[in-house]
């Protein structure tokens, strides 16, 4: 692979062709379907077919003027009818003067019962020449039944539409089961990323280049029986560029990328997700050759069954389904799996296996030279005016991301915008950095004129121990303007670039993390809610300083608390492995070197007591003092400056 990341090609598969056209689609191969709105229409239908038809039928078999049932009684009593015909429960009179009249009788009551009920003796009845008339056998069932069928009819049409909306939840064979991957064809140019767009991370790109070679030329690999990887498992700190580093491996390979977030399998009904993962590996077999990108797999690959409250069953059978599918892959199929997580410590051990996420590549956080290559990818479109030195911002970056530095690169942008300049300068560029870093300032925030003084006694206390300190890194800014949560802030840069922190730089930076607290109480006998965070990242420091890395010379050379990689294959995450007694021992450890970090503190507050002044009035002058600045007033007190040409942060 050259520099720029272009891959040696084999033979090129001609480029796969979008179906339709979309360039980023929901996918969904939908069943031809009849929707609950069509089924219910036509129920309705065929209700008010039933009705009318019922109805007609009852009209047309009454002919004649109709008249009530007293009435007709009246007129038999009255011997003015001359014969009665029955038909159903309508019945016609023929009068002597030749006319008909109609009435209706009750249902399943028989005449002569009728008319007896309103006083007509049976010898009355008998001078009329009464015909009961059997109507045509279906038309009798119908006139009973229909009202009986019109209600079942409905009552079935609700239980159906009920029903239906309840399996719907599980069975999606309606709208909740296709898969939410968004898809990128790889003849889609304007999506496209390839390994030029990922700057750094060179032994990441390295490991997936394979991939990609896999994917252009599977039968290389096949031919000489290689296994090919399944199964792809990027693990990174958020904002490494995971996700982009998958675009592009689909990118480079030219194949289609479907993608979707481990929390989006995850929802209301139960079943959702194994169907979703059901979909997604259906429609990736679909294409030539494809790439599934699981992203933030730890939403679903969570150890299973532990978990407090009871293992999630709707993220079990999720990933179970995730599993089952990874493990049907025919040999040539050409799909490779890949997924991404920050917190591969807790996932679940079963992924790890061989056959599915067997290949790990760990995405660090850029180094310098890299943070510099990914600011130059982020400038394209930006116009700079010629003081930008994309150099020294890489250098006053470390700890920055990917994600961070294109945001950084964007705040500068902003800032220029606003103030109605054309180009991005490098003064933009050095705040946008404080921006990304602390959070915006809040000017807004103001300080009683005693909260000022406090404040700017505190971060003095911070920049003077440090200072004075031999193991603490230069300090390279000093303020008491608020920032995202911080009231103020010192921040120091160490000399250079350092994977590893020595047992005597963590006892002084505990020792600077305490001299704000110290510096409160020392001169105004009391301490504020400002230090509370210095006091929690020190605890946590002091802690890990014992149980971590072995450096209490009490407990020696052991480590109390699982290690990450324990953590990736086994299962107890967050089981004490030491006894009650040690547990004590390693409380005692930790106030231990507390205690003594903040008498170093107290000492050095004290010695240094009217530099400690000179910091503090300065900053309740000007809020802010830069590097320069603060070097010389160390200087002119006999505190001699710490050389730094290549600085990281570090902020208390
Ligand atoms: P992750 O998935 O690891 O959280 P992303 O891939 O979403 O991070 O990265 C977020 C953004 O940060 C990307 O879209 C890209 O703009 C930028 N970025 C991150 N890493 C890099 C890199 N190595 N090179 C260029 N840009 C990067
Ligand atoms: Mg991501
Ligand atoms: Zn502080």
């Amino acid at each position: 692979m050259n520099p720029n990341g272009t891959m040696n090609n084999g033979n090129k598969e001609p480029p796969m062709r979008a179906p339709g056209d979309p360039r980023e689609k929901r996918s969904g191969t939908q069943p031809p379907r009849w929707n609950w709105l069509s089924m219910t229409t036509a129920g309705l239908v065929v209700l008010f077919l039933v009705v009318s038809i019922y109805s007609a039928i009852s009209q047309t078999t009454a002919p004649g003027t109709q008249i009530t049932l007293t009435r007709l009684a009246a007129d038999v009593a009255s011997s003015s009818i001359a014969s009665i015909s029955v038909s159903g429960d309508t019945v016609s009179a023929v009068y002597r003067d030749g006319s008909i009249k109609t009435t209706q009788k009750e249902t399943g009551v028989s005449l002569s019962s009728t008319l007896s009920a309103y006083g007509i003796t049976p010898a009355q009845l008998k001078a009329i020449d009464i015909s009961v008339e059997q109507p045509s056998g279906w038309l009798i069932w119908f006139e009973d039944l229909s009202p009986v069928i019109g209600s079942l009819l409905f009552v079935l049409l609700l239980i159906w539409f009920m029903s239906r909306q309840m399996r719907g939840a599980g069975m999606q064979v309606f709208s909740f089961g296709q898969s939410k991957a968004r898809i990128t064809m790889p003849d889609d140019v304007k999506e496209k990323v390839t390994f030029k767009d990922v700057a750094g991370a060179k032994e990441a790109k390295q490991e997936l280049s394979e991939v990609v070679d896999f994917l252009k030329n599977p039968k290389k690999f096949l031919d000489i029986g290689a296994q090919i990887p399944k199964g792809v498992l990027l693990m990174g700190a958020p904002g490494t560029g995971k996700t982009l580093l998958a675009r592009a491996v689909a990118g480079e390979a030219g194949v289609a990328f479907f993608s979707i977030s481990g929390s989006e399998f995850v929802e209301m009904f139960v079943g959702v997700g194994a169907s979703r993962v059901r979909d997604l590996f259906k429609m990736a077999k679909q294409s030539p050759a494809a790439i599934i990108f699981v992203d933030e797999i730890d939403a679903v690959g969570r150890v299973r069954g532990g978990g407090v409250g009871g293992g999630n069953d709707e993220r079990e059978q999720t990933l179970n389904q995730i599993l089952v599918e990874m493990d049907g892959f025919e040999p040539n199929e050409k799909i490779v799996v890949m997924a991404a997580t920050n917190r591969p410590d807790v996932l679940d051990p079963a992924l790890l296996r061989p056959g599915r996420f067997d290949r790990r590549v760990t995405i660090d956080l850029p180094d310098r030279g890299d943070r510099e290559e990914i600011l130059k990818i982020h400038s394209r479109k930006k116009p700079f005016a010629e003081d930008v030195n994309l150099k020294v911002v890489a250098e006053r970056t470390p700890g920055f991301s990917g994600a961070d530095l294109y945001s950084l690169m964007n705040e500068g942008a902003i800032l220029a915008a606003r103030e109605n300049r054309t180009k991005v300068s490098q003064y933009d560029l050095v705040r946008a950095i404080e921006k990304v870093m602390l959070g915006p300032e809040r000017k807004s925030h103001i300080l009683s004129k005693k909260e000022k003084e406090i404040t700017a006694y505190h971060e003095a206390g911070h920049a003077l121990v440090g200072s004075v300190l031999e193991h603490c890194d230069p300090v390279h800014k000093i303020s008491i303007i608020a920032r995202g949560r911080a009231g103020g802030y010192t921040l120091h840069l160490p000399l250079e670039e350092r994977k590893l922190q020595s047992k005597k730089a963590f006892l002084d930076t505990i020792a600077m993390s305490l001299g704000g607290y110290v510096t409160e109480k020392a001169l105004f006998g009391d301490v504020t809610t400002g230090p509370s965070n210095d006091l929690q990242v020190s605890t946590a420091l002091a802690r890990d300083m014992v149980t971590k890395y072995g450096m209490s010379d009490k407990l020696g050379a052991m480590a109390f608390e699982g290690s990450e990689a324990r953590a990736l294959f086994g299962q107890g995450l967050e089981e004490k492995e030491y006894s009650a007694k040690t547990g004590d021992e390693i409380d005692a450890e930790v106030s231990r070197i507390m205690a003594e970090a903040k008498k170093r503190a107290e000492e050095a507050v004290s010695t240094h007591r009217t530099l400690l002044d000179a910091i503090a009035k300065r900053l309740v002058e000007k809020e802010t003092i830069e590097r320069d600045e603060f070097e010389a007033i160390l200087v002119a007190h006999g505190v001699q400056p710490k050389k730094s040409d290549t600085p990281i942060e570090g902020l208390v």
